[in-house]
């Protein structure tokens, strides 16, 4: 018989250090061989075979190949559906447990459940355990233990609860000698059916300068005032815990958007139907129009409002759209044209590098006014205050909207006074 070994599984906690499952692995009798599976079930979702996040995902494991191999060590990695690889895994190697950090969405959890089974009959033990937020699931509930629905009760009960260990860190990279000793080598990018991006994320800022300046600069697309670490939190290539160690004493305002993404995690995590339904059914009645044409302006950022053409083609140039103009376009979408929050969403999905389905659905359902702790229907934003507001030079619209204020700039697509009203009255037909 083979060596006994025990498996880590990487998934979005594409690192090596304070990764706590991976540090839980590393600290058990047995070898530990990492490995990760390009998921076909989800890579044939993606529209486009140059996606940046599967580049991402490829130089994150790259990195962490290469760190292994210095220490003549290995991570193996498979092209499939996670199913069908677990099997040959099991065939292959002599098993004894398996180690993740838990994922809580609903295809995730589905996933993880069958390799459960799987590795249940087979005598294996599956031991998942909390890292890609501070407080999961259950660990923060009403008095009446239930899980939230409202931000500011959550986060006051989120900070109530932070314990000497809710930041802690997990030293895994210390112990990787544990790792099981052998050779292996990536398949190439193509072998799986995709190329290199163009497109690459950027590195986070975590400096003093923006951490001290964040709740002043925040609201400000102009100004390179946030962190950039949305898609690194959401392929693990940094622990929340660190970040949170970092910024905790510095910064409440940050520290509370960090809360906002355990907060939608927990909703989800609760709530899965809100993936395809509202959370407040009464919205369902509400007469989306659903004009394909005007979607694909608004999706192009040809609307004729300079703040939401700034920031769709931000994102669709870059992959990242600054918070506060994620909520204008948004409120523009579902409010303005009457498109359902779905297509936005959807469109988002295809094109965020940070795409977390969480926080975007939890966005887009705040914006349509659906969601859990979402802005009231009659709030809707105006786009020529909000431009006047939070890019008060045109900075923002001028880098991105280089012929605003010549001929070739479109007319708005809508009277947004008209507009605003057309919402008012279609919201309140809905909810009688
Ligand atoms: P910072 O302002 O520096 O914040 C630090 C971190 O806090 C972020 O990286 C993120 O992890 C978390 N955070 C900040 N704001 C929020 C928020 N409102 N909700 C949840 N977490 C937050 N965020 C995603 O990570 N993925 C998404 O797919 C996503 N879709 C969104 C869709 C809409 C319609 C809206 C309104 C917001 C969405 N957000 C999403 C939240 C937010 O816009 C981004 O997290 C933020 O802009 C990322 O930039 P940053 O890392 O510089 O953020």
């Amino acid at each position: 018989m083979s060596e006994s070994i025990s498996i880590f599984w990487f998934r979005r906690d594409l690192r090596l250090n304070d990764n706590h499952g991976l540090y839980n692995a590393l600290q058990g009798e047995h070898s530990v061989l990492p490995i990760f599976i390009f998921d076909t079930n989800i890579l044939e979702e993606l529209k486009h075979n140059d996606d940046a996040r599967v580049s991402f995902i490829y130089e994150r494991l790259q990195g962490i190949q290469n760190q292994l191999k210095q220490r003549h060590k290995g991570m193996q990695v498979f092209h499939g559906k996670p199913i069908e690889v677990w099997q040959q895994i099991i065939q292959e190697y002599n098993v004894k447990e398996v180690f993740v950090n838990r994922d809580y969405e609903p295809y995730a959890r589905e996933r993880d459940k069958a390799v459960y089974e799987l590795l249940k009959v087979n005598g294996i033990a599956m031991k998942g355990t909390k890292d890609q937020v501070i407080f999961e699931k259950d660990e923060v509930l009403t008095n009446q233990d239930k899980p939230y629905t409202v931000f500011t009760p959550y986060s006051k009960t989120w900070k109530s609860q932070l314990a000497d260990d809710s930041f802690a860190s997990y030293q895994s990279e210390e112990l990787l000698a544990n790792c099981l000793t052998i050779d292996t080598e990536l398949p190439s990018l193509s072998s799986i059916g995709f190329m290199q991006s163009e497109l690459k994320v950027p590195d986070y800022q975590l400096t003093d300068e923006i951490i001290d300046h964040y709740k002043e600069n925040r609201n400000r697309p102009d100004l390179n005032g946030t962190t950039k670490l949305s898609p690194h939190l959401r392929f693990g290539s940094i622990s929340v815990r660190e970040v949170c160690r970092r910024i905790h004493n510095q910064s409440e305002a940050l520290l509370n958007e960090m809360i906002w993404r355990d907060f939608y995690a927990q909703v989800l995590y609760h709530n899965p139907k809100v993936v395809t339904e509202n959370f407040r059914q009464k919205y369902d009645a509400v007469q989306w129009r659903n004009n394909e044409d005007e979607f694909r302006l608004w999706c192009e950022g040809k609307t004729g409002f300079p703040i939401v053409d700034a920031g769709m083609r931000q994102l669709n140039q870059t992959g990242w759209m600054h918070n506060r103009v994620r909520m204008i376009t948004a409120s523009f979408l579902c409010k303005d044209l009457l498109v359902d929050w779905r297509w936005g969403e959807a469109y988002f999905a295809e094109k965020l590098l940070d795409f977390d389905l969480a926080s975007n659905n939890g966005g887009w359902q705040w914006a349509a006014g659906t969601g859990t702790d979402a802005a009231p229907y009659f709030r809707i934003f105006n786009p020529e205050s909000q431009l006047k507001k939070f890019d008060p030079n045109l900075d923002y619209v001028k880098k991105w909207v280089p012929e605003y204020g010549t001929d070739n700039y479109s007319e708005p697509m809508v009277n947004h006074k008209e507009a605003r009203e057309r919402c008012l009255a279609t919201y309140k037909t809905a909810l009688g």
